[in-house]
């Protein structure tokens, strides 16, 4: 496939990789090589066909869209109408329970939670008081499902922890955490 950007490679190779699958898995299901899958995430849009490209995009739930010019990122009509689901606000602090932390290949994310705030409803978190995002905060893009955004890529919520901290181990007991807090009703 040509006419596609090395951006949107890379943003289908982070995709992938914020999904916790291999190269060499969704090349088995996509039915091309572990090979030309990875030149193809390298920046090489060719080095895949056009119905490959298809089927990545719809398991990677990437849009085949270009950033600047197909779609205005700032109107929500325009992501709904390309398939980007939009959500409304998430809490930016990493330590909100309303954050529930994961690892992939070694990375740390923050999964947020949807249900805190509506459209019109409140602008704070009802668990830890933050000021809500309702937008993107790299790009300012719609909201979207998901840890990252389907726009820039970026990580909706920083991970804020120590260096060195073993990220596993982390996300394991914050997400025990988590649960406990759910089960009291907090
Ligand atoms: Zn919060
Ligand atoms: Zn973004």
């Amino acid at each position: 496939m040509s006419n596609i950007s090395k951006e949107l490679c890379i943003r289908l190779a982070e995709a992938r990789r914020a999904k916790g699958f291999r190269q060499t898995e969704l090349a088995a299901q996509v039915g091309c090589t572990q090979s030309a899958l990875s030149m193809f995430e390298g920046g090489q849009p060719t080095k895949l066909s056009d119905e490959t490209v298809k089927k990545l995009s719809e398991l990677l739930e990437v849009p085949l869209i270009e950033q600047e010019n197909v779609v205005d990122t700032s109107d929500e009509t325009q992501l709904a109408s390309v398939g980007i689901p939009v959500v409304h606000g998430f809490c930016p602090n990493c330590q909100c329970p309303s954050n529930v932390p994961y690892v992939v290949s070694g990375r740390l994310f923050f999964r947020p939670s949807r249900n805190i705030a509506s459209p019109n409803g409140g602008k704070r978190c009802t668990q830890c008081g933050e000021v809500l995002e309702m937008r993107c905060p790299v790009c300012g893009a719609p909201l979207n499902d998901g840890a990252c955004c389907a726009v820039c890529g970026s990580n909706y919520v920083t991970p804020v922890v120590p260096d060195g901290i073993d990220v596993s181990a982390y996300a394991q007991s914050r997400r025990a955490e988590i649960i406990q807090l759910r089960e009291l009703g907090l």
